[in-house]
């Protein structure tokens, strides 16, 4: 349904969810919060990053990566040449958890089921780049390991799922930044090839099945 939309009409539905993030009751989470954090970018971006939850930052404000982990988001960006406005940005749950802490399974599947699935549905991303472990169990195996698997896109409904580290991860653990930096290189790469993908399956043929997929 989202395909047959209009510009005008996906960034309406977007802003209605957005709406419903901003009011919602659904989970304890809700309590706690000073801001919710539905997430902020372009309706058609091309590339979708999905983080964990708000931090202290992101609660005050009601944006997503606005910390010292956003700030080195920035900077990733600006090293391939795009800025947050290129890219739509979000969170598997839109809530900060008390003390940052882990988001619990029960969260994570109201957040995902009534709002994560749906923005993917209007911004149809060409890339579903995750950060950190949290978002790549979404769309990864259970057994998968964040070490092991960052950086190796998985081809999959017509798009491309590419795992990356979680930049709080980096910047607490330096000796990973050459391992982030390479794998957001590649990602020009991968916008071109997935372009590819969608123009040759043409708009109207269905999505192949998902392969490894979990959760969409
Ligand atoms: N960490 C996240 O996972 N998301 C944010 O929005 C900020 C920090």
């Amino acid at each position: 349904m989202a395909e047959k939309m209009t510009l005008e009409e996906r960034e309406a539905a977007l802003q209605e969810i957005a709406g419903r993030v901003r009011q919602c009751p659904l989970c304890p989470l809700a309590a706690g919060r000073t801001h919710a954090v539905p997430g902020a970018g372009r309706t058609d971006a091309d590339i979708m990053f999905i983080g964990e939850a708000p931090g202290f930052h992101e609660d005050q404000q009601g944006l997503p990566f606005v910390g010292q982990s956003g700030k080195y988001l920035d900077d990733l960006l600006e090293m391939i040449g795009l800025s947050r406005k290129d890219v739509f940005i979000t969170n598997v749950v839109k809530c900060r958890p008390p003390n940052n802490r882990d988001p619990l399974p029960d969260e994570i599947d109201i957040c995902v089921n009534t709002y994560l699935k749906q923005q993917v549905e209007i911004i149809r991303p060409k890339i579903i780049a995750t950060l950190g472990r949290y978002s790549m169990a979404l769309f990864f195996s259970k057994d998968a390991r964040i070490t092991k698997i960052h950086g190796q896109p998985l081809r999959a409904n017509n798009r491309i799922y590419y795992p990356l580290f979680h930049p709080a991860a980096v910047l607490r653990n330096p000796n990973l930044r050459p391992a982030m930096e390479a794998d957001f290189k590649r990602m020009l790469t991968l916008i071109e090839e997935a372009k590819q993908m969608q123009d040759s399956s043409g708009p109207d043929e269905p999505p192949p099945p998902p392969k490894q997929l979990s959760l969409f």
